[in-house]
């Protein structure tokens, strides 16, 4: 190969917001087929609100809330900034719904307790956290993480699935307390973005932790097939999910942001992290897309091809 063929390339993609590890990593895109999307960050803004918290029969609302926001305060993931945003300390008049509810007679809302640093804090990554906050040992994550859900929980839980919604479930003391929904907006650039995949003849896959009603729901929004949704993984799962792809004959590029990304972006025969990701996904990837919006993905891979087509 031209070597300085591959770095021209190499400076066009940095004017196109695309940062190349090194100018072999072009030629790594040349035969790629097929595209795994990450779902949470990558395809979807990856900022998520809080849109409600349904508290089991007998506990109190505020309570689980506060167990769950001094958690996740811990936490960098979407969902734990959600919860911890939900969970005001500041001016609770002047921030937005969800809230305290206010008082009926004065419209004041009531001050809160500041959050306390959790004990023994631990990232189950894909899975949620877990520590220990006024000598409680609390869980917030997945449904499966906390044991078994009482009926109304249950029921919450699969409501807010059929809405296309996560749900996580707040726990402490082996008992499931509250579960507290949480919603993320597709991208507005993301439907653009799967097109200009497609029309480069590349089949889009979309993967995520996340539970297959919410990951449905983002799929159909952007165009891509319900045979190609990869739901419910674990974070350890990604990679063989990339495998398996490949042992299909396959040749894949992954798109993704987060740490839990970082093993399947090193597998895929071409990895694409979101600049607006973690470092451990960058660090992962040949390539990353600096402003962290999909649709350069699709430039990145048009670049490589027209870059080997000078060279050959
Ligand atoms: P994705 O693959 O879409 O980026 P993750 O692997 O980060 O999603 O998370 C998968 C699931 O694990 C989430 O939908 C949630 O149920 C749970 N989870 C992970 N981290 C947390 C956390 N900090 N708080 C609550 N739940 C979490
Ligand atoms: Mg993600």
């Amino acid at each position: 190969a031209t070597p300085t063929a591959l770095l021209v390339g190499t400076g066009r993609g940095a004017q196109l917001g695309i940062l190349i590890k090194g100018p072999e990593v072009l030629e790594s895109t040349r035969a790629v087929d097929t595209v795994v999307l990450d779902k949470t960050g990558t395809v979807t803004e990856g900022r998520m609100t809080v849109i409600e918290v349904i508290p089991a029969t007998g506990e109190d609302r505020d309570e689980t809330l506060f167990y769950a926001a001094a958690l996740e305060h811990a936490s960098e993931h979407p969902i734990a900034k959600a919860i911890t945003a939900a969970y005001p300390t500041t001016p609770v008049a002047t921030l937005p719904a969800p809230r305290k509810p206010a008082d009926a007679e004065t419209g004041e809302t009531a001050p809160r307790r500041a959050l306390p640093t959790p004990e023994g804090f631990a990232n189950l990554e894909g899975l949620g956290v877990r520590g220990v906050v006024d000598g409680r040992t609390v869980l917030v994550g997945r449904p499966q993480l906390v044991g078994s859900l009482p009926p109304e929980l249950e029921g919450a839980v699969a409501e807010a699935h059929g809405l296309g919604r996560t749900a996580v479930v707040v726990g402490w003391d082996g008992r499931a307390r509250a579960v507290i929904t949480v919603a993320d907006r597709v991208k507005a650039t993301s439907g653009e973005a799967v097109r200009s995949l497609r029309a480069l003849g590349l089949t889009p896959f979309l993967l995520t932790g996340d539970n297959r009603a919410a990951a449905d729901a983002v799929a159909a929004e952007v165009g891509i097939e319900k045979e190609h949704v990869i739901a419910d993984v674990l974070p350890a799962d990604k990679v063989d999910a990339v495998k398996r792809l490949q042992a299909e004959g396959r040749i894949v590029a992954m798109v993704g942001d987060g740490v839990n990304d970082a093993a399947a972006l090193a597998q895929a025969d071409l990895g694409l992290a979101m600049g607006t990701g973690t470092d451990a996904a960058i660090q992962a990837a040949g390539l990353t897309l600096v402003r962290g919006d999909l649709r350069v993905a699709a430039d990145a891979i048009r670049l490589a091809r027209r870059t080997l087509r000078v060279i050959k």
